[in-house]
């Protein structure tokens, strides 16, 4: 139906209104009084969000802009980085790693599964001449729906001494808690398209004060990117170039009504959703990807079967649902239903009753009628 489209991958992300009304306002000029009085506010929030009494700053980039902007402020051509990967997006930041000379190590673990922690301890405690300069971990893994252990990582990396944490949390923020200054990350990036709600165009790095120790000793050249210019700028509550006004306005806007809802009932709206979704897969007989509950993320959960692309567009076209595929190896072989930012209970049991219809035309219906939304609901009622 015209109109009707919901999108239910993982990013974009689906927009509340109060963030669009947002954006239909024309832009304001960036050296005014009343944008740095803005951007102030959407700094403090961004603070607040990544449970930080450090810098957060705002980009113009999408996420993997973020992630480079870490990594090069932090780290020089030579590095020895320890990456750890379990998906695309994890691979993404040794590729990034690579392209500006460093030398990465990894430890890698099977999609669907998370890293073993006991990998990354090994690693870090046989070196004895504290020559890793960075940990690299992506905290919710987008293309399988798994969530890293990434407290117990840090606390490694912490352990060690000289390794810094910096962590893609595109995924995480927003969605789980992602204590920054407890765990004691060093830098994480983010992207505006996610939990934030808004459009993709912003992308987020918080940096920790060991992190700006780190950021005076790179060598990587840099110069859109280079954090010290958008550190400065903050003193005065702006940054050293045009901002995608727009977009600022929009997270202005969409960070209030995190702050509203409060990070607690936040965290907890995202664990039953989590919870919801694969109650209700399970109910239609049919497989989370991520088997280890305590690996599925609250953002996205994948599900495995062989008729995953018919699936996928049947929901499209009859029920006006967008999930997202597999990517690369995973193509076709499972689908992935985004959870995350401005998604509430009842989008889960329109989802699973969907689904259901879906099953059912394929002629895949060894299940009671409404068995995916029972178990949802009870599911969710337990949470
Ligand atoms: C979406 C996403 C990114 C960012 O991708 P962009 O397309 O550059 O915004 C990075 N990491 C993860 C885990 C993601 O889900």
């Amino acid at each position: 139906m015209e109109g009707k489209k919901f999108l239910m991958i993982p990013g974009p992300t689906p927009v509340p209104e109060r963030v669009l009304l947002a954006l239909a306002r024309h832009p304001m000029g960036h050296r005014t009084k009343e944008f740095s009085h803005i951007f102030r506010e959407v700094t403090d929030r961004l603070a607040w969000l990544h449970q930080t009494q450090g810098d957060v700053l705002t980009l113009a980039t999408s996420g993997t802009g973020a992630m480079e902007a870490a990594l090069i402020n932090l780290l020089s051509p030579g590095d020895r980085v320890l990456c750890l990967v379990n998906g695309k997006f994890s691979e993404r930041w040794a590729k990034i790693c690579l392209a500006y000379g460093m030398h990465v190590e990894t430890i890698s673990a099977p999609a669907g599964s998370a890293i073993d922690p006991k990998e990354v301890a090994e690693a870090l405690r046989a070196d004895t001449e504290r020559t890793y300069r960075a940990v690299v971990v992506t905290h919710s893994e987008t293309s399988t729906g798994v969530l890293n252990d990434l407290e117990t990582i840090a606390g490694l990396a912490q352990e060690h001494g000289r390794a810094l944490t910096i962590v893609d949390a595109v995924t995480s923020l927003g969605a789980v808690s992602v204590p920054m200054d407890q765990w004691g990350l060093d830098a994480i990036a983010s992207g505006s398209q996610k939990a934030y709600m808004i459009p993709p165009g912003l992308g987020f790095v918080a940096m920790s004060a060991r992190a700006w120790t780190a950021q005076k000793e790179s060598r990587t050249p840099k110069f859109y990117l280079d954090l010290a210019k958008y550190r400065k700028s903050l003193q005065d509550d702006t940054t050293p170039f045009t901002p995608a006004i727009g977009l600022v306005l929009a997270v202005h806007e969409s960070l209030k009504m995190l702050h509203d809802e409060g990070l607690d009932a936040l965290f907890a709206r995202h664990e039953r959703l989590r919870q919801g979704v694969r109650a209700g897969v399970r109910a239609l007989k049919l497989t989370p990807f991520v088997q280890d509950e305590k690996a599925a993320s609250p953002s996205i959960t994948a599900v495995a079967t062989p008729n995953a692309d018919k699936i996928r567009s049947h929901i499209n076209k009859h029920y006006d649902i967008a999930l997202a595929g597999g990517q690369d190896d995973l193509s076709g072989k499972i689908f992935r239903i985004g959870h995350l930012g401005f998604v509430s209970e009842r989008d889960i049991l329109s989802a699973l009753a969907a689904l259901e219809g879906t099953m059912r035309a394929l002629g895949q219906d060894d299940f009671s009628h409404g068995a995916g939304v029972g178990a949802a609901l009870q599911a969710m009622a337990d949470h």
